[in-house]
């Protein structure tokens, strides 16, 4: 009985172009992962009993689901969603609204709503998430930090990646108002930080000014670890709810969860002063921001997973990846440097041919508003560009790495995988000899 079902998958696979060298490749792989896969499990169902406490503490009901319209006043939904993903942050406040329009949004909110003209920002983690350079005004752009009169300032990580706390101290000065800290690495080959490490630096800065506002861009990282960096003493954290906490489902959004008195400034800003939290219409988007959440720790753990086997196979295959087969995770990202730009686009091209929708279509590098070199994207997403669904990009430039991500559902973000490396043994950046294991060399 298990052997037929065995093969029925292995054809399935075939009829679906990977063929039998590559499925045992994976297989192969696949062997040596149960244990980091049943760690990620753990801190799903962690996560998942933490989320199922915050709803029912903040006594979500059924009339939550259903929307406002208009100017929103007294949105039951939306106001206990804010108070959800505040138990779930461990903070005073938060602000999730679908009118916030992406990730690059949430942060130049945070940001714009907590400076004021004359005041300092410090990146003590090196260069920020590429959109944020025109947020800040490292690249000049109309209405920039820079044009209000913000200043910034950046400290960049040591070799080894840890944080130059030397630099730092020398780089804090009166007025410095708030430290900008990206967790994950973004589209740069250096780790991405854990929470405790984020822990650390804050404590170190709130050792020299306890008043200096920390904010953390949470990107990709949420549910990956057990606690948030709010936990670890950040007074804001950021984040796109077309990533980990909208869980697939949220079709736009984004949040910022923290200290009250952030929470209404950023709110302040994105309605009105004397508005606030009070108006903005959650519309028909309660439905799908809640059900996202509570789908977010296991969505995150598929996408761990296939991370995780990705890092595994191209390691094996000889490719710098980022972080290894064997390390922790603090977020979904993997990377996969290839050293050529065939090598990232044959990737995407298998990445974009597993997806359940667009997969007819061809991936190509083009110049995307807010990056400084064309980048190629493979997403064939029910969410327009959602990347906690199965997708890859990669900005066309050395080291010629591929940023991975995403995976609604473990299955398909190792078929993805799988197609991944079928494409570049096609296009023969890998030559086929070296998926083929020992015992088949015999069989040969
Ligand atoms: C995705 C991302 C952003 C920006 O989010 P968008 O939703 O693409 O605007 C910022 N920082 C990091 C680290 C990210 O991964």
């Amino acid at each position: 009985m298990r052997d037929e079902n065995i093969m029925g998958l292995q054809e399935t696979y075939q009829s679906m172009g990977i063929s039998p060298e590559v499925l045992s490749y994976g297989e192969n792989i696949l062997e040596g992962l149960k244990e980091r896969f049943e760690e990620i499990d753990h801190i799903a169902e962690y996560n998942q009993l933490k989320i199922i406490r915050a709803m029912q503490e903040a006594k979500v009901s059924e009339a939550c689901l259903s929307g406002t319209t208009g100017y929103g006043y007294n949105d039951l939904g939306r106001d206990t969603l804010e108070e959800v993903y505040a138990r779930i942050f461990g903070t005073e406040d938060a602000l999730v609204r679908p009118q916030i329009t992406c990730g690059t949004h949430a942060l130049a909110l945070a940001l714009m709503s907590n400076l004021r003209p004359g005041d300092e920002l410090l990146s003590p983690v090196g260069k920020p998430y590429d959109t944020l350079e025109e947020v800040i005004g490292i690249r000049p752009s109309r209405g920039s930090l820079a044009e209000y009169g913000i200043t910034y300032r950046q400290v960049d990580l040591l070799p080894d990646g840890g944080f130059d706390y030397e630099k730092i101290k020398h780089a804090i000065h009166e007025r410095t108002k708030m430290v900008t800290i990206q967790r994950s690495k973004g589209y740069q080959t250096r780790p991405t930080l854990s929470v405790r490490a984020i822990g650390e630096l804050i404590a170190f800065i709130k050792g020299i000014r306890p008043d200096i506002i920390c904010m953390v861009d949470n990107c990709y990282g949420e549910f990956v670890e057990k606690e948030e960096p709010s936990q670890a003493g950040a007074d804001m954290v950021v984040g796109s709810l077309i990533k980990n906490p909208g869980g697939g489902l949220a079709p736009t959004g984004g949040y910022i969860a923290g200290r009250r008195e952030c929470i209404e400034n950023a709110a302040c800003r994105l309605t009105s002063p004397g508005l606030a939290k009070e108006v903005g219409a959650s519309l028909g988007m309660m439905h799908s921001f809640y059900q996202g959440l509570f789908l977010a720790p296991t969505v995150t753990a598929c996408a761990l997973k296939g991370a995780i086997f990705a890092a595994n196979i191209y390691e094996r295959l000889g490719f710098a990846v980022i972080p290894d087969g064997q390390q922790q995770r603090h977020d979904i990202i993997q990377a996969v440097t290839f050293g050529t730009p065939e090598g990232v686009i044959a990737f995407c091209k298998g990445i974009q041919a597993a997806a359940p929708v667009d997969s007819f279509v061809t991936p190509e590098p083009w110049d995307m508003p807010g990056y400084d070199s064309p980048v190629i994207m493979a997403a064939g997403a029910f969410v327009s560009g959602s990347s906690i669904e199965l997708s890859a990009d990669g900005p066309i430039r050395p080291p010629y790495a591929v940023y991975f991500q995403g995976g609604l559902t473990w299955a398909h973000a190792k078929f993805g995988i799988l197609k991944s490396l079928q494409q570049l043994i096609e296009e023969e950046v890998v030559p086929r000899r070296k998926i083929i294991l020992p015992k088949e060399v015999e069989k040969f």
